[in-house]
């Protein structure tokens, strides 16, 4: 076999990856609050030899011999999980958020059962019981809302729609929310119609594994989470439960729902859940939450309405109904300024999901950058002024800020970057 670097073997693809590092590096403030930049550990774990094998099965019970080493991987990334959020059983094989979703309702439930899931405008995911979805197609998915005055999901809500429905689960956990998830709360409801209640924290996962977030144990029953936003870690997803569930998670995952593991990305799972044990991840999900807060106080200052008022995690969710502008035309106007959010739905949209009321925004990346509450005050600034007079010369005034802020808050520049 010939070895070569990328950039000899591949050089089409390896320009395209060039052009991406710079991309991120020098071309926009990263507010999608779904998005970060891992390490370059987590990087190297996933490029490592660790592709090269199938290990379908769990350590000490594969299918194929030779998994000694990534036995040991894959113990590493469970235990470090079990610790980190303090659960009895961990499968860290899922590939992503959305089967680790798919995996977890089979393992405790039937096609057809009722779920009970959060409205889709008013936080949740698609696989939360959305038609276009697995979940919404195989399940029969009944919603609770959100609260129109307090904008925050509230007991009485959730235990009437509980008895209304007598759902055989009931997920929390959200996309778009941008207050503290009340787990007890949804025990109590879950409680009083005899449901499992499964928790969903794939954007504040980094947070609860700091403690920056109520943990969802030991009210919940099971927990999923990606491992790629807020706990900046390599793409892929998680499931936590109590050791009742274990052996059907671990069964729903493989063989029921996936093939061999993607052992590189267990491998980088294992490196994620190190460096969030570490003092420094604290620090980090604390700037987090302040620099969330600076942003809403900017915002707020500069006259702009928050879904719920303001914030308690790594998002806030501008409500554009009483301004001159769409969620859509803002995103737009705000990506010429190099400033990347995203348009979503404020709860009670009288708009499409293409188009919107709402900008959902988050902290994570640019914390990431080492951007601190005084960046974030100048940023919701810029934000407000677009927002409200989305011109030419602003959005110019604003880009030519966004640059200079780049270049002070270097992310991989100098540190070698392997492609
Ligand atoms: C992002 C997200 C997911 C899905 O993650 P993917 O890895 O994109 O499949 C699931 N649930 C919630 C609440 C999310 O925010």
């Amino acid at each position: 076999m010939q070895h070569h670097s990328l950039s000899e073997a591949d050089p089409e693809l390896y320009k395209i990856l060039k052009k991406e590092a710079s991309r991120q590096e020098n071309e926009g403030l990263e507010m999608i609050a779904s998005e970060n930049f891992v390490p370059l550990q987590i990087l190297q774990a996933q490029g490592s030899v660790m592709t090269n094998k199938y290990a379908e099965g769990y350590p000490g019970k594969r299918y194929y011999a030779g998994c000694e080493h990534h036995d040991s991987a894959e113990d590493l990334a469970r235990e470090r999980a079990c610790e980190l959020f303090n659960a009895e059983h961990a499968n860290v094989q899922p590939h992503s958020g959305t089967t680790a979703n798919f995996a977890a309702y089979f393992a405790v439930l039937e096609a057809g059962d009722k779920i009970l899931g959060p409205v889709l405008s008013h936080g949740g995911h698609l696989s939360h019981g959305h038609h276009v979805n697995f979940s919404g197609d195989l399940f029969d998915f009944e919603t609770y809302a959100i609260n129109k005055e307090t904008e925050r999901f509230e007991y009485n809500d959730v235990l009437k729609a509980a008895k209304k429905h007598d759902p055989d689960l009931i997920v929390c956990g959200y996309s778009a929310y941008p207050r503290e998830v009340d787990f007890e709360m949804f025990r109590e409801a879950a409680d009083e119609v005899d449901a499992i209640l499964m928790a969903d924290i794939a954007h504040i996962s980094g947070l609860v594994a700091t403690g920056a977030h109520e943990n969802p144990f030991p009210e919940c029953d099971i927990v999923t989470t990606t491992t790629h936003k807020s706990i900046r870690g390599p793409r892929g997803g998680m499931i936590l439960c109590k050791d009742e569930y274990s052996k059907s998670v671990d069964k729903a995952v493989f063989p029921y729902s996936q093939g061999g593991p993607l052992m590189h990305q267990v491998a980088a799972k294992a490196v994620c859940f190190n460096e969030a044990s570490k003092p420094e991840f604290k620090d980090y999900t604390s700037q987090i939450i302040k620099n969330t807060g600076a942003l809403a106080d900017s915002l707020q200052e500069n006259s702009l309405k928050l879904v719920s008022n303001g914030t308690d995690n790594h998002l806030v969710l501008i409500d554009l109904r009483e301004e001159d502008i769409t969620g859509k035309l803002a995103e737009s106007a705000l990506e010429d300024a190099n400033i990347i959010v995203n348009k979503n739905m404020v709860p009670y949209d009288p708009e499409s999901p293409m188009t919107t009321s709402g900008i959902r925004i988050g902290t994570p990346a640019l914390t990431t950058r080492g951007m601190k509450a005084k960046e974030m005050r100048e940023i919701g600034k810029m934000i407000a002024d677009i927002i409200k007079n989305p011109e030419k010369d602003v959005i110019q005034d604003a880009k030519k800020r966004v640059e200079i802020l780049m270049d002070e808050f270097p992310l991989y520049e100098g540190s070698e970057v392997e492609y």
